[in-house]
């Protein structure tokens, strides 16, 4: 098939989740393919079942693409954990680049008009699919299936954010594992990739599972996730109930690695900081996820300690940080509007600069200068209350924003 195809028709779902998910270019630039894969695992040894799994998922995944049911057995049976590879193969003649083919697959994705519905529809579940199940493997210790998570840039770090933004995926039921802040990774012992990984009590109930092998494996392993029952191709399970956090520490991790450490060349000493700071180190990864961490701690880490209005960096030493004690303050006041609780709109302020913009604690022109201040000093912040007031009038804004004062 032509990408030039691939982006002007109307193709499954899955296609577009598992391309999402990982595309891989050949050498040439000429192919663009993306893979579903999977190995025998000891909690399922048996390499019939594998073998008829296979076969199974190919006529399975070539229905669902259906009229483009081009998925393509390249399974390597060569060596001794043999590998089911199945490949869905694009040819590339509009010569697109890595960034172009991502940037428009992105756009193709958000164009589809299923993902505006509310309910987490069977388009959605089939996108997810293409995006989880295609590479995921089951964790046999901790109910997860994880991913390893591939980037080219800063834009495609981001993209599981598309998981709960559109695709009702709940932010509890994910977690992002950066590579540089994995202990085998710190000590040297092993290089792995940055993984993605969801809840598998949550996904085998509410997006159920294509490929028997991994059934079998579940099964196998976790007695507490029970079949439930079949639904096209796709068998369900009941499983256990999760509690749902309200904090957002998954799109923390996200914002929190697109700032601090992708890219970025960090020492051994840096990353130790760091890992402290996130307390990887006081217990495993994955409870060190759960943990809450709420946009003032993001503020914390990632904005200087320094007075946004009047720059200064002494205020007095807190005595449990040992750090200059800053205060935060809501730019645009929030009153029961969630939107306003973003990290554009959380400024660090001086004890002083705070007192000034309570309501009524000060003559309005001393209030509006330092809300000018900020907005000088904090373009971000600036952007962001053009876009919540759409307005582009600087001194409009800073007049909003002093009659909104709490
Ligand atoms: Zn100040």
């Amino acid at each position: 098939m032509k990408v030039s195809d691939f982006l002007k028709e109307d193709v499954s779902p899955l296609l577009l989740g598992a391309f999402y998910s990982r595309y891989i270019f050949s050498n040439d630039n000429l192919k663009i393919y993306t893979e579903v894969s999977y190995k025998i695992s000891k909690f399922a040894d048996d390499y019939n079942l594998l073998i008829n799994s296979k076969n199974i998922l190919l006529e399975k995944l070539n229905k669902i693409s259906y009229p483009f049911s081009f998925w393509q057995d390249v399974t390597k049976t060569t060596s001794n954990t043999p590998q089911m590879i199945l490949k869905f193969e694009l040819d590339n003649d509009i010569n697109l680049t890595r960034d172009s083919f991502y940037n428009r697959l992105n756009v193709k994705i958000l164009s589809q008009d299923f993902i505006y519905e509310e309910k987490l529809n069977e388009y959605k579940k089939m996108f997810i699919r293409g995006f989880a199940e295609s590479r995921g493997s089951i964790d046999t210790t901790r109910p997860l299936i994880a991913m390893d998570y591939f980037y080219n840039s800063l834009i495609e770090v981001k993209r599981a954010r598309i998981l709960y933004d559109y695709f009702n995926v709940p932010f509890s039921v994910l977690n992002f594992n950066p590579r540089e802040l994995q202990n085998d990774y710190v000590t040297g012992r092993r290089k792995r990739n940055t993984q993605l990984r969801f809840n598998l009590y949550w996904y085998v109930k509410h997006i159920g599972l294509l490929n028997e092998y991994k059934v079998s494996i579940i099964t196998n392993v976790y007695n507490n996730i029970k079949y439930s029952h079949k639904d096209g191709e796709v068998k369900y399970f009941t499983s256990p109930d999760i509690a749902h956090s309200k904090k957002d520490s998954f799109d923390f991790m996200l914002r929190y690695y697109a700032n601090n450490i992708f890219n970025k060349k960090l020492s051994d000493f840096e990353i130790e900081n760091l890992r402290n700071e996130l307390n990887f180190n006081t217990s495993s990864d994955i409870n060190s996820f759960k943990r809450d961490l709420s946009l003032i701690e993001l503020i914390r880490l990632n904005t200087p300690d320094e007075c946004s209005s009047c720059k200064t960096t002494k205020t007095y030493t807190h005595k449990n940080t040992g750090r200059q004690y800053f205060e935060y303050h809501h730019v645009i006041s929030i009153g029961k509007n969630h939107e306003l609780d973003d990290e554009n709109n959380i400024v660090k302020l001086c004890p002083t600069c705070h007192r000034i913009v309570k309501k009524g604690s000060a003559p309005e022109t001393e209030q509006k200068t330092v809300i000018r201040n900020i907005l000088h000093n904090r373009p971000n912040v600036f952007e962001f209350a053009k876009h919540i007031y759409d307005l582009e009038n600087f001194e409009e804004i800073v007049n909003k924003i002093w009659q909104n004062l709490k």
